[in-house]
């Protein structure tokens, strides 16, 4: 009886990664009248979760929720040209799915959000810090429009970006229902939405000081930096972005688009990140 107990438990704590590199827990794949999965694994075919031989970095395939009734937007590929640095505000403890669960949250009944705002997460310990273990989570797929620039924070496009829009445009809709192109993305003939154009990566972790907007901020006395593995991440995940899709060329942050106190610190090393991404053979400004 004991040693069934243990197979028992054994099997309910493991994890397969037989398809599509998207964990299921082993209760779910084999007791499926116990435990229905009240999600489907989804596998963005525009994402770099496979590590491949010149990959650069692994990327935490992920299963995040998602809300049916939410909209949101699908677009091409090839318009997007910017990645965008995040900071969370949040402890560096906190998780890719905290995030996502906080983002759920965040929208209003008339307008919910769809799943977390950014592309990638990463975690990643404060300087002179040991945990949380340095590691890069899969957020929003690739070809959903981001929802972390700001709404009201826009992007000139160039003429193929503008094209490619009219030929191939952003369509919205919601899960199970019908997408339909939307006509608002190109602005006066010449801008679009940031989110439409960029990758939103959140470092996890609050790199601010203290403000009376910023409770959770670092004090005078503790100054936040990321540490030269953060560094060295994010850039090796932008290099790997720009392989995959050689449109993007262009490294921001998110006070370049808003007044914000993010991303906090990190904003000190984007030159940085830009170098180091150089370094592996990319090119970003
Ligand atoms: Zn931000």
């Amino acid at each position: 009886m004991k040693k069934l107990l243990l197979v028992i438990l054994l099997m309910g704590f493991g994890q397969s990664y037989a398809q599509d590199l998207v964990p299921i827990p082993y209760f779910q794949r084999y007791w499926p009248f116990l435990f229905p999965p009240h999600l489907e694994p989804v596998v963005d075919p525009n994402d770099i979760c496979v590590a491949g031989e010149d990959s650069l970095v692994e990327i935490v395939p992920t299963t995040l929720e998602r809300n049916p009734k939410a909209t949101y937007c699908k677009r091409s590929m090839d318009i997007v040209d910017t990645i965008v640095i995040h900071h969370s505000e949040t402890p560096s403890s906190s998780t890719v799915e905290d995030i996502n669960e906080f983002h759920l949250n965040r929208g209003t009944a008339d307008d919910p959000w769809y799943m977390i705002a950014y592309h990638y997460a990463v975690t990643a310990p404060y300087k002179g810090d040991k945990k949380p273990e340095s590691k890069i989570f899969q957020g929003r797929p690739l070809d959903l429009v981001g929802a972390h620039a700001g709404s009201d924070a826009f992007e000139t496009i160039d003429e193929k970006q503008k094209k490619i829009l009219e030929e191939n445009p952003t369509s919205c809709g919601s899960d199970g229902g019908v997408f339909s192109p939307n006509t608002s993305m190109i602005i006066d003939g010449k801008k679009t939405k940031a989110n439409n154009t960029s990758v939103g990566v959140v470092v996890i972790g609050n790199y601010s000081p203290f403000s009376r907007s910023n409770p959770n901020g670092y004090p005078k006395s503790k100054v936040r930096n990321p540490t030269p593995e953060t560094i060295d991440m994010v850039a090796r995940l932008s290099c790997q972005l720009q392989k995959k899709n050689p449109s993007i060329t262009k490294i921001r942050w998110h006070n370049f688009y808003k007044a914000t106190s993010c991303p906090g610190n990190i904003v000190k090393y984007i030159q940085t990140i830009r170098d180091k991404a150089g370094s592996y053979g990319c090119k970003f400004n």
